[in-house]
């Protein structure tokens, strides 16, 4: 009787517990893919998710395998898979969020009910979230705290090489109708084609990824400690939307830096923290469900936020006057990705210059992110917005030019962007408003709010709430 592995945000075949352990098994194996539009990804990250269907159903050939893809309810069609192929185990990799938890959960107990198995891997964090724990056993709400405990607990496990070859079991009778192309899942763009500037900026796929793994641990990482809070240089990964749909583990990530990886103790030190963050933004989730659409600081419940169409258009199209924001806003748009500094400065912008609801801008963040991921989404914007766990202070309020003068000093990042502010000098780049009139092209924006007014603003909304500290 054939295993089921079902992928989901595990898009690969090294590293792939549920599938070793379906090839180990010596049975035939049915790889599945479900698109169960409530679990889904949307905008950027489904053109992500599209190309790396693609790979992998070209990767599972090359290993003698077919990818099913499927389009509807996984509670309904994984268990009828199972029943029609007559199935012994479906096995998959576990997801930690509360609506694929749900589904999960569902979905076990309809199987164990027909008398199949399901058994379920440790696959996509280093450290599943109920394992790190305070000495009286509660979860952690300090990431240093956090960080101390799960390097205390030493490496994560070494990551487990791909099949040479899975045993396919052909399609089962009945299920055919049921079968769709990567295609009809209707993921791209078509009028109007929005995703050229993706296209031109990645590919999706485990080879890619893998390729880009060794490149930069081999080439870029020495400095990473320092210069990756530079938008302006090619500092970090840029792994963030592959780790999202698993083409590489975080293990494997892990392994390659800590084990292999050139640079300074420092650099990798700080590298391996931040996949550190992955998670804890994972066990956060995982503890607090609600987090999703709750302020964890219930006093901001109170926020008097702002609904001003015309500000949160000029933020998204990137025209408020500020240019670090309009270049993070704009490379956002065009490429499906915004460097991690400048993802905060924007975030800060939004909930505190502007006084707009988190929400508001993680929902963009959703639909424009190749990398979008709930966990480190909502986590972030919360600690942005500062009232989130383990957060920034509200009253600090980031100031757009001083950020952008710091770490971006030449303008570099800006001139990329906004490029019809590229010949203005480095010492005003971040603020045209100080130029001559004549300096200043038509058509880029004066600032939509004063700093000094939005700064005022915020912080005497945050003074009326009840317990704001
Ligand atoms: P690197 O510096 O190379 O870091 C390596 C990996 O560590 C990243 O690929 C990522 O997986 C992880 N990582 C790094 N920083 C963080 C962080 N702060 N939180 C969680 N994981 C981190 N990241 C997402 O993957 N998806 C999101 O939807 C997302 N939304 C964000 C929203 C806001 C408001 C902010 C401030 C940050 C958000 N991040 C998100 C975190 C971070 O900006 C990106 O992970 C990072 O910029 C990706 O670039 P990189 O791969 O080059 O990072």
């Amino acid at each position: 009787a054939p295993v089921i592995v079902w992928f989901r945000d595990d898009l690969r075949l090294a590293d792939h517990p549920a599938l070793s352990h379906a090839v180990a098994s010596g049975a035939p194996v049915l790889c599945l893919f479900v698109h169960d539009p409530r679990t889904a990804p949307s905008g950027a990250a489904q053109w992500w998710l599209h190309g790396g269907l693609c790979a992998l159903r070209d990767d599972l050939s090359r290993m003698g395998a077919t990818l099913h893809v499927a389009h509807g309810d996984a509670t309904v069609l994984v268990p009828r898979l199972a029943q029609l192929a007559h199935a012994a185990q479906v096995v998959w990799n576990r997801r930690y969020d509360p609506q694929g938890r749900e589904t999960d959960t569902t979905i076990k107990a309809a199987l164990k009910q027909d008398g199949v198995a399901a058994h379920s891997f440790a696959a996509s964090v280093m450290h599943e979230p109920w394992t790190v724990r305070t000495r009286a056993g509660d979860a952690f709400r300090v990431y240093t705290a956090w960080w101390r405990a799960a390097r205390a607990m030493g490496d994560p496990p070494p990551p487990l090489p791909a099949p040479r070859r899975i045993g396919d079991a052909g399609m089962p009778d009945g299920w055919r109708a049921e079968c769709v192309g990567i295609d009809a899942l209707g993921f791209l763009p078509v009028a109007p084609d929005w995703a050229g500037g993706l296209r031109a900026t990645w590919h999706p796929g485990e080879a890619a990824a893998r390729a880009r793994l060794h490149e930069f641990v081999q080439d870029d990482m020495a400095g990473y400690a320092t210069a990756r809070d530079r938008p302006d240089l090619p500092a970090t990964s840029m792994l963030s939307p592959a780790l999202r749909f698993g083409h590489i583990s975080p293990r494997q990530a892990w392994h390659a830096v800590a084990c292999d990886g050139g640079g300074a103790a420092e650099d990798r030190a700080k590298f391996l923290a931040e996949l550190g963050w992955r998670d804890f933004a994972v066990s956060l989730l995982y503890e607090q469900p609600e987090l999703v659409r709750s302020n964890f600081r219930t006093e901001f419940d109170a926020m008097p936020w702002r609904n001003d169409a015309r500000d949160l258009h000029a933020w998204q199209q990137g025209c408020t006057g500020y240019p670090i924001v309009d270049a993070g806003m704009r490379q956002l748009w065009r490429t499906g990705w915004m460097h991690n500094r400048v993802r905060m400065i924007v975030a800060s912008f939004l909930t505190k210059h502007l006084l707009m609801d988190w929400r508001v801008g993680e929902g963009w963040f959703r639909d424009t992110l190749v990398d979008a991921d709930i966990a480190s989404n909502v986590v972030n914007w919360q600690w942005v917005a500062g009232c989130g766990v383990d957060a920034a202070p509200y009253f600090r309020v980031f100031n757009p030019v001083l950020q952008g003068k710091k770490f971006d000093p030449d303008g570099t990042y800006v001139r990329r962007w906004v490029p019809e502010l590229a010949h203005l000098p480095a010492s005003r780049i971040h603020c045209p408003w100080t130029c001559a009139p004549a300096e200043v092209p038509r058509g880029y924006p004066a600032p939509i709010v004063g700093l000094d007014e939005g700064r005022a603003r915020a912080l005497s909304a945050w003074r009326g709430l009840s317990g704001a500290t």
